[in-house]
């Protein structure tokens, strides 16, 4: 039976390297995969993992339809035994749906990959609405630590190396993005606890290094002028 099959987990779960890893065990058979990826790091039209490794990839923006496109691949005389869909967690509902009919009405497998929450700790709709659909739900997050060491469950995103926990859903960051100040979008994972404290590495870095918060500027802080 054709499955849809959601891997489900945070950033840096190792999500991008298993979805290179299924393409390559299948295609080492004879199958051949049609593979999907939208906002990847190295670009559009692009499927990378974090240790290096790149493939083609269909790019699945706005208003793409998953199930036409496979439709006019097979109608064209194209074979597709599989479907790859990174990045899952941007698609809409009605892609998601479109990935399942892929499974339902040709057969087909599809594996999609993706972040469950954002960084607020909300579900991403994509995510949602895979999690409705799914056949099988793949847990990946026993892959990812916050620097605590205890198993990374929630994104965080930091603007100029603060934790913020408001502002819109999708921002690609992760190195050279920018805020709407300017500042420097990143992301980094972590467990609930210190997500819920807003620790990220470096806030608790500096937090050990300066156990005690020196006034500067303020009206009790010592005066250092020699005049
Ligand atoms: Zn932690």
């Amino acid at each position: 039976m054709p499955e849809l099959v959601f891997f489900a987990g945070t950033m840096d779960c190792g999500k991008s390297t298993l979805a290179l890893q299924i393409q390559h065990n299948r295609s080492a058979r004879g199958l051949s995969g049609m593979i999907f990826t939208r906002n990847d790091r190295a670009g559009e039209g692009r499927l990378s993992s974090r240790l290096g490794l790149v493939t083609e990839a269909v790019e699945a923006g706005e208003g793409f339809d998953f199930h036409a496109h496979l439709v006019g691949h097979l109608t064209a005389g194209g074979r597709t035994d599989y479907v790859i869909a990174d990045e899952a967690q941007f698609l809409s509902s009605e892609q998601v749906d479109q990935l399942a009919c892929i499974v339902d009405d040709l057969g087909i497998d599809v594996f999609a990959f993706g972040i469950t929450t954002d960084f607020r700790t909300r579900l991403f709709p994509g995510s949602q609405r895979l999690i409705e659909l799914a056949d099988r739900i793949e847990s990946l997050q026993v892959e990812a630590l916050c620097w605590c060491g205890a198993r990374a469950t929630h994104n965080a995103r930091t603007i100029g190396g603060k934790m913020v926990v408001e502002g819109a859903q999708v921002v690609v960051g992760d190195v050279g993005g920018a805020g709407a100040s300017g500042e420097e979008v990143g992301y980094e994972v972590l467990c609930r606890r210190h997500h819920r404290r807003r620790l990220t590495a470096a806030t608790a870095r500096a937090g050990a290094l300066s156990p005690e918060v020196l006034p500067v500027d303020g009206a009790d802080a010592p005066s250092l002028s020699r005049g």
